[in-house]
């Protein structure tokens, strides 16, 4: 019979050949006794990622590999091995030993204790200044327009119960921000205090291009405000028409007139904007088919023996 999996681990992958056998060792190191999987999931390394992969697989049956046509991004990869996960709980971290194997026993007696959801949020980061100043805008500049708030500092290095992988796979839409849905789905959620290490090989697979793709991303998944400041320049440009008109009137100057009409036309376009952004919204969310409610449990509904 089947051993029944606990907790599987999601590791997504680009470029981290001299990183995979010491992480798979670690991994098992500080997750044992729990019975456990390793999925890797080569995002199209270009190095030796995944040679490296069916070696450590050939020698050791819990670890499965998911190799990916090209590079997809790390949400993507993300959500393929939790799709391909058999565990009650499934652990997702970073290949570069930035989470560090540690905490995994942590994250799992967290979960035993019964919350569905947690999070490692990094009290302290051993990372380039850019790096560090990069991520200290993005959660607080991501925080004034998202509600409810992204929770800051926590990146991919999360523990989800087998009921929120679920949910996420039936999540429909291209552009992923996983953090900022874990952030809204509610569930019983906790946070554990980690010290996020410097890259042990390799070099970050984070250009500048995949960190404005996820900043973007994380706007339009999870806040309407590009499109609701059109509103408020349709009102500040109504209320610069209605001045001109008063200026208009007491100056008796017909130039102010031509302003004023000016400035009415483009406020209904401001308006505008921003009620055909209300409908693409509305369009987006529904396609993006993230339910009107998630089910934490059910009881007395269809239990079949
Ligand atoms: N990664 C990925 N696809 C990418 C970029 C990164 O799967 O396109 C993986 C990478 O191998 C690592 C994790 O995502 O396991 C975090 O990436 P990285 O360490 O390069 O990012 P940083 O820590 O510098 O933000
Ligand atoms: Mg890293």
């Amino acid at each position: 019979m089947k051993q029944k999996i606990t907790v599987s681990v999601i590791v997504p992958v680009f470029n981290e050949e001299s990183n995979l056998k010491v992480l798979t060792r670690e991994i098992h190191r500080y997750l044992y006794p729990t019975s456990h999987e390793i999925i890797f999931v080569d995002d199209g390394s270009s190095d030796n990622s995944f040679n490296v992969l069916k070696n450590i697989r050939a020698k050791d049956i819990n670890i499965k590999v998911l190799k990916l046509s090209r590079n997809f991004g790390q949400q993507a990869a993300i959500l393929a091995g939790l799709s391909k996960s058999e565990g009650k709980a499934a652990i997702v971290m970073d290949a570069d030993f930035q989470d560090p194997p540690q905490y995994l026993k942590d994250f799992v007696a967290k979960w035993q204790e019964g919350y569905n959801i947690v999070l490692g949020k990094r009290r302290k980061r051993k990372d380039t200044i850019f790096k560090k100043i990069t991520a200290y805008i993005f959660y607080r500049t991501l925080n004034l327009i998202v509600k409810p708030r992204i929770e800051p500092d926590c990146g991919d290095f999360f523990l989800i119960d087998q009921k929120i992988v679920r949910q996420l796979s039936k999540v429909k839409t291209k552009h992923f921000f996983i953090r900022g849905y874990l952030s809204q789905i509610g569930f019983k959620k906790i946070t554990v205090p980690i010290k996020r290490e410097a890259r042990k090989n390799g070099k970050s697979g984070y250009s500048l291009k995949k960190m404005l793709k996820l900043a973007t991303d994380a706007v339009v998944n999870f806040s309407s405000f590009p499109v609701k400041i059109f509103y408020f320049f349709s009102l500040a440009v109504i209320l610069a028409a209605a001045y001109f008109f008063y200026l208009a009137m007491a100056l008796k100057q017909n130039n102010y007139y031509i302003f004023s009409f000016v400035a009415l036309l483009s406020s209904i376009q401001f308006l505008g904007f921003a009620v055909l952004g209300e409908y693409i919204i509305r369009i987006y969310r529904d396609i993006r088919n993230s339910g009107h409610y998630l089910v934490d449990e059910e009881i007395g509904f269809d239990e079949k023996e």
